[in-house]
């Protein structure tokens, strides 16, 4: 992992396997360019391809970074945003406690490709310039409309698999029902995907590599949803360890005994404390609660 650059106060990393992406949407691109543009000089055909190359990244980077600002205007603080073989993947350091919250952020980022494609488009339509240009400009419209048209589809990681999640969740009112509907969605898709790429694996078989990634979003989806119904169920009270100290020194989280465990969880997770207390109606410290204890037994 090794860090990019830095926008305002997002940091961007990328993954070594980007280089491996990078370099294989580079040699497509190159060459797709070198049949199109056969009638000019190679070298031109070549940078414009490369050049293209660059651009469609930094349309995924500020795709990332629409669903940063949004996520940090939702009170959802980011970490960071890494580009990997596939794309790139902003880490929110919480999960969006209500469905329109997670609604915001997951659209913010299509929304920024049909937003490049939209500026472009007059420039294509309307404007003279040389084919050559043209053709790259117009190719790079084209591959914001394809990125922001393939991350709705409907299965996670993808953000469609978000927005899909998150209204299903404002329909039912039910986050635990929403996520596993979801996920059951995204299964289907990724079995097709796999499907068609043992069918045609000279086509597909990009896809069927994202279906991996499909089943392993899927499953980790599930793993939180399965804890967060887990924890939601019980209180404080009920699995902490009790103590009878009166005075606490560098004291950093406290809780009521009535707090149900997964508002701890999370509280944990975002200030990456792993420990807290519990006080009582007279604010009594009477326990304490781990990370650990909530993970392996909440
Ligand atoms: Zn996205």
């Amino acid at each position: 992992m090794f860090k990019l650059f830095k926008v305002g106060r997002f940091k961007i990393y990328a993954n070594f396997s980007f280089v491996i992406g990078f370099l294989f949407f580079a040699y497509a691109i190159i060459n797709f360019f070198a049949i199109k543009l056969s009638f000019y000089p190679k070298y031109l055909a070549y940078t414009l391809g490369f050049v293209t190359t660059a651009f469609l990244y930094l349309s995924i980077v500020l795709h990332e970074l629409g669903h940063s600002i949004v996520a940090v205007k939702n009170g959802v603080p980011v970490k960071k945003i890494t580009l990997f073989i596939l794309g790139a993947m902003a880490h929110l350091e919480k999960i969006p406690e209500n469905p329109k919250t997670e609604l915001k952020i997951a659209v913010a980022g299509p929304l920024v490709n049909f937003a490049i494609a939209l500026v472009l488009l007059p420039f294509v339509k309307y404007l003279s310039m040389p084919y050559w240009l043209w053709f790259t400009l117009f190719y790079l419209m084209f591959l914001n409309v394809l990125l922001g048209a393939f991350n709705l589809l409907p299965a996670f990681p993808m953000d469609g698999g978000r927005i899909f999640k998150s209204i299903i969740w404002i329909i039912t009112k039910n986050e635990i029902r929403a996520s596993k509907i979801a996920v059951l969605i995204s299964r289907a898709i990724a079995l097709a995907f796999i499907v068609l790429a043992i069918i045609d694996w000279k086509t597909w078989l990009w896809f069927g590599f994202i279906a991996l990634f499909i089943i392993f979003a899927g499953n980790s989806e599930m793993t939180v949803i399965k804890l967060k119904s887990k924890l939601m169920k019980k209180k404080a009270k009920d699995v902490m360890t009790p103590i009878d100290k009166t005075s606490i020194e560098d004291e950093k989280l406290f809780f009521d005994t009535e707090t149900d465990l997964w508002t701890i969880f999370s509280k944990m997770q975002t200030k990456k404390i792993f420990f807290a207390y519990i006080k009582n109606k007279n604010n009594q410290v009477v326990g304490y609660i781990t990370f650990y204890r909530l993970i392996k037994d909440g």
